[in-house]
């Protein structure tokens, strides 16, 4: 990667600088998602070979776990120049048609929550992906006419934590699609320990165990879990981090050993106390908790279904039986002495 140029440097909020001095540059950093590195590798091989520009690519999954990242890692392995912007960033068609007609040749753009472009600006990028043109539109009324104006090549990387909402002319125009599944304990583990590297934070092995298995799947929450430790660690102790720092931090900030905060449990509390149990739907749920629908579903229930706590029916969301036994509730049972809902 030549150049990084962040169109939009605020979407990251305040983990922003601590989140790039710790991304990971080459692919064989980036910790897991095998089967992800696999197809991205091949793309990216075949583009070498025919000397061509890589096909688009679309990953998808909660937030924090390494889209952006890839898209970094991908134009640094391709040596391409980097652009990086964001689908509410982008709001009319103009402001696309002037990215795309001034990028460099043989870049990488990386939109990410790509699905929050308007219809309009997402009908600029059809021929731009198919054959790096776009239609402009020359003068006004009824003398208007449109003409193609060629495009740099370029690579299109789409990030989005809602693969549902992107319309299906858009999701068919990219060449590779990937989800990104929620992280392992055993992939949080190395990514604490390479991140704790960089902050040159000692740390052992059952520091970064404990941290990984508190961090949600996600790597985003490992790492700042981790700066979280190192705090503590450096005011209460001598800087180092085992177990127990770990555990007396996370267990300070409210998360439990499974992980759990404060939203989770509320969350897990309303569907038990006040819908029984469930079913109840996502937006009864948003209401009640005053919360919003996309963070319950992006952040919430991707890691609560994946421990199964959690079930997803079409009538709407139930807790299980383990998730009753966590928060120290009686599982229901029904007139066969059985627990209602199957335990996972
Ligand atoms: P997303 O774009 O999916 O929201 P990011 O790419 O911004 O997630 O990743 C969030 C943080 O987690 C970054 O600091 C990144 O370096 C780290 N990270 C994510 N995935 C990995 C991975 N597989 N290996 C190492 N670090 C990772």
């Amino acid at each position: 990667m030549r150049q990084t140029d962040d169109l939009d440097p605020d979407r990251h909020g305040d983990d922003g600088a601590h989140e790039r001095s710790v991304r990971p540059v080459r692919m064989g950093q980036f910790v897991g998602q095998e089967k992800v590195k696999e197809q991205l590798r091949i793309a990216m091989e075949a583009a070498r070979l025919r000397g061509e520009m890589m096909d688009h690519v679309l990953l998808h999954g909660p937030p924090g776990l390494g889209k952006t990242t890839l898209a970094h890692i991908i134009a640094n392995e391709m040596d391409c120049f980097l652009r990086s912007t964001s689908g509410p960033a982008i709001e009319r068609a103009g402001d696309l048609a002037a990215i795309l007609s001034n990028i460099e040749d043989r870049a990488v753009l990386f939109i990410d929550e790509i699905h929050r472009l308007s219809r309009p600006v997402e009908e600029v990028l059809y021929p731009a992906m198919e054959d790096y043109q776009i239609d402009v539109l020359i003068g006004r009324g009824p003398g208007a006419r449109a003409i193609k104006i060629d495009i740099p090549k370029f690579t299109l990387i789409g990030a989005t934590t809602r693969m549902g909402l992107l319309t299906s002319p858009l999701r068919d125009r990219f060449g590779v699609v990937q989800h990104i599944d929620l992280y392992d304990a055993d992939a949080l583990q190395t990514i604490v320990e390479n991140t704790a590297r960089i902050l040159g934070v000692p740390i052992d092995e059952g520091g970064a165990r404990e941290i990984a298995k508190r961090s949600r799947g996600t790597p985003r929450v490992a790492n700042r879990l981790l700066r979280r430790v190192r705090d503590y660690a450096e005011v209460r102790g001598d800087g180092s981090v085992d177990t127990t720092v770990a555990d007396e931090t996370l267990r300070g900030m409210g998360i439990d050993p499974l992980g759990l905060d404060d939203s989770d449990r509320r969350y897990l509390a309303m569907i038990i106390d006040k819908f029984e149990g469930g079913p109840v739907g996502v937006d009864t749920l948003s209401a009640a908790l005053n919360e919003e629908r996309e963070t319950l579903e992006d952040v919430v229930e991707p890691f609560l279904l994946m421990i199964g706590f959690i079930q997803r029916t079409n009538r709407g969301r139930m807790a299980t039986p383990s998730a009753y036994r966590h928060l120290g509730r009686r599982p229901p049972e029904n007139e066969s002495g059985q627990a209602r809902l199957f335990d996972p």
